[in-house]
């Protein structure tokens, strides 16, 4: 790992450099695991599960919440951890909501989002519980399917709360059966580039920065923590979603995410993977050391993002370029 300090122009190009690399160096294949298709990717492991308190005070507020509008609701499908019996006593309860055409969408999404900071079980005699709740409508859920990315599996292994018939139908017809190319460039390219960028780029400046002489850190005596670290811990857990596919393991919730990391990319990866999922797990900032530990962990799954998603993909070397641009840019300020 180079030093932080002081940042130069050639740092916030660092991902081109990365490209460069790719290019000269022939990345070791003895690592990658071969497809287990046949494997079940589930590995059941004792947790909580749709049956829990937990899981069903939340099921009993999402239903109460949409019941008005049922008419414009296909199904509501338990996804993660708490669908998979592995819910930690920290995990949200994940939902995965599919609506119907129409107006009406519009209108329940914006009832989600004014309700979603009322969603929190703060019964005192147990630990508080967050739901969260992704909604689709007919066509872009189908095209998760088309593109069979993760969260497609998740809802394939979710449990079913309530379905008019659309949701079984979808299940059945003939999808790929494992996470596509094309899902991966997609992801890439809308998500896993700028948020990489962000970190690489911007949060490191504002380290270098903060850490600095006159640093706000360096004169607090101790890193105050620095609030878009949660970015870097997103976007390691998006990229994961993208190789451990790749490798052969389809994770269908973050503690099986952690787990499939830790056994593609050995003891080195326990440190990064852990700080990974407790700064998930609690929204939170990041020090200048985690950051440190983070940071190189993201730079070998981004390495492995662009040799997946292909180098010369016209798609891929539009968006490095895209966001290399707008920090260049910045950089000059
Ligand atoms: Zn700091």
């Amino acid at each position: 790992m180079g030093d932080i300090i002081g940042l130069t122009d050639e740092e916030q190009l660092e991902v081109y450099k990365a490209v460069v690399d790719l290019v000269r160096s022939r990345i070791d294949k003895a690592q990658s695991v071969k497809k287990r298709k046949k494997l079940n990717p589930v590995t059941r492991k004792a947790g909580l599960g749709p049956d829990s308190d937990h899981a069903r005070w939340a099921i009993g507020e999402i239903k109460a919440l949409l019941y008005s509008y049922r008419k414009w609701v296909h199904s509501i499908v338990m996804i993660g951890s708490y669908a998979l019996g592995r819910a930690g006593r920290h995990s949200d309860v994940d939902f995965l909501l599919l609506l119907k055409k129409g107006e009406k969408t519009r209108i329940i999404r914006s009832i989600l989002f004014d309700y979603k900071l009322s969603f929190r079980c703060d019964d005192e005699n147990r630990d508080p519980v967050e739901m969260q709740i992704v909604d689709f409508n007919e066509r872009d859920i189908e095209r998760v399917f088309e593109l069979s990315t993760p969260l497609a599996y998740a809802a394939r292994y979710g449990v079913v709360i309530q379905d008019d018939g659309w949701f079984k139908t979808l299940l059945s017809r003939p999808y790929p059966k494992w996470p596509t190319r094309d899902g991966a460039v997609e992801v890439f390219t809308r998500w896993i580039v700028w948020m990489y960028y962000r970190c690489a780029v911007d949060l490191k400046r504002e380290m270098a920065e903060d850490h600095g002489p006159d640093g706000l850190c360096t004169q607090n005596g101790k890193c105050m923590g620095h609030f878009s670290g949660d970015i870097l811990a997103r976007v390691i857990l998006r990229m994961l979603y993208v190789t451990l596919p790749e490798r052969g393991l389809l994770p269908l919730c973050k503690p099986e995410a952690a787990a499939m990391a830790l056994d593609v990319y050995g003891r080195h990866a326990y440190k990064p993977v852990a700080l990974t999922m407790n700064v998930l797990r609690k929204d939170r900032a990041i020090t200048y050391h985690e950051f440190q530990v983070l940071f190189p962990f993201a730079q070998r799954l981004f390495r492995e993002c662009l040799r997946i998603c292909g180098h010369e993909n016209p798609k891929v070397i539009e968006a490095l370029r895209y966001n290399a641009e707008i920090y260049k840019r910045l950089g000059n300020r």
